[in-house]
């Protein structure tokens, strides 16, 4: 028995806290689909609908250039040839995301495309892979073989790249910046479980962004308040199947094994400046493990942290202002 879970459309409805009241300015708001997950837009004040429709016409821009499945975007020219002349975001997102492929040692694996083929994740047909299946992908799997050199990008033969642990994080900043061109100082974009704040609310306060419970996904596990900020959260709880045996099987991979992250965490939320590095860190802290992650914080810095072990222990890093308001207990993470 198969089953495959899609919890983002209510995870984007429950995520943003305390941006309705009453009282605020007028807003301008659009959801839409893509990227694989729903996308909500709202901007409070200045030309807000103007505002709103050119940073959808931007996401639909940089879903062109993203997306694996259509033929003509950089990154399907790249898999399907090796070797492809790209745009200026696709050359930006690829050399940051090799950077953190780096920095956490292969953690994050910009080009386990085939092992999430093998897995049957990208196209609906869920299963696990056959040992020979698993290591044939694999072989076709390492970061540092990717090269850039004036706008082209190279991978070996078989190679695919797949960008969708750090894609989301880019366009959340890429869609501030566009708004905030457009005059808009005040913003909530929602891309699934990433969050962008522009600005403070329309009052003046911190945006309250709800961090989802890993366990129980449509309640909320308590909130940081942020400005200028994306909140980014990997949890195996978002998207997986059942396979044949009962057994879950979560979305997230280690890149060591070919196999299904089994880290001992629940969910990862980062808080942090740059929307790219908070989505490449969530999903790279996640396969990593509590331990890691949290050295890897210390190390870092420039981030702050909340990690939801499978026993349901929250460890917030001083950092992250969070505000536990779930029947879990926090342990605080000093520097
Ligand atoms: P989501 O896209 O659901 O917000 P993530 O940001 O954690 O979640 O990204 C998970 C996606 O990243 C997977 O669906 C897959 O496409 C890709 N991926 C999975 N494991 C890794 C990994 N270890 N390194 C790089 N990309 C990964
Ligand atoms: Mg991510």
């Amino acid at each position: 028995m198969k089953r495959t879970f899609f919890a983002a459309v209510l995870l984007a409805a429950v995520l943003i806290l305390g941006s309705c009241e009453s009282t605020a300015p007028e807003s301008s708001g659009k959801d839409l689909f893509a990227m694989d997950t729903v996308i909500s837009l709202k901007a409070y004040g200045g030309n807000g609908e103007k505002a709103v429709n050119a940073a959808a016409d931007r996401l639909n821009e940089l879903e062109g250039i993203f997306s694996v499945t259509r033929a003509d975007s950089d990154i399907a020219r790249i898999n399907s040839l090796g070797t492809a002349k790209v745009s200026y975001d696709t050359e930006k997102v690829i050399t940051k995301a090799l950077g953190v492929c780096e920095s956490t040692r292969g953690a994050l694996d910009i080009t386990l495309y085939p092992v999430m083929l093998a897995w049957g994740f990208t196209t609906g047909s869920e299963h696990v892979p056959t040992d020979s299946e698993l290591s044939e992908a694999l072989g076709k799997t390492d970061f540092r073989r990717v090269t850039i050199n004036g706008g082209t990008v190279s991978v070996p033969e078989g190679y695919k790249l797949d960008l969708g642990s750090c894609v989301k994080g880019y366009a959340g900043d890429e869609l501030a910046a566009v708004m905030s061109a457009n005059g808009v100082t005040s913003a909530i974009i929602s891309l699934g479980g990433n969050v962008r704040a522009l600005g403070a609310k329309p009052d003046g306060s911190d945006w309250k962004v709800g961090v989802a419970d890993p366990f129980s996904p449509n309640e909320l596990l308590g909130k940081v308040c942020v400005r200028d900020k994306s909140v980014v959260t990997s949890g195996g709880y978002q998207r997986y199947f059942i396979d044949e045996n009962g057994v879950r099987r979560i979305h997230i991979i280690d890149p060591s094994t070919g196999f299904p992250a089994e880290s001992g965490l629940a969910s990862v939320t980062v808080i942090g400046n740059d929307g790219l590095l908070c989505d490449a860190l969530s999903t790279a802290l996640f396969v990593m493990g509590k331990d890691a992650a949290i050295s890897y914080w210390r190390e870092n810095g420039g981030f702050a942290l909340l990690l939801v072990t499978d026993d349901g222990v929250i460890y917030a890093t001083e950092n992250a202002g969070f505000e536990n308001t779930s029947p879990y207990g926090t342990e605080t993470i000093y520097e």
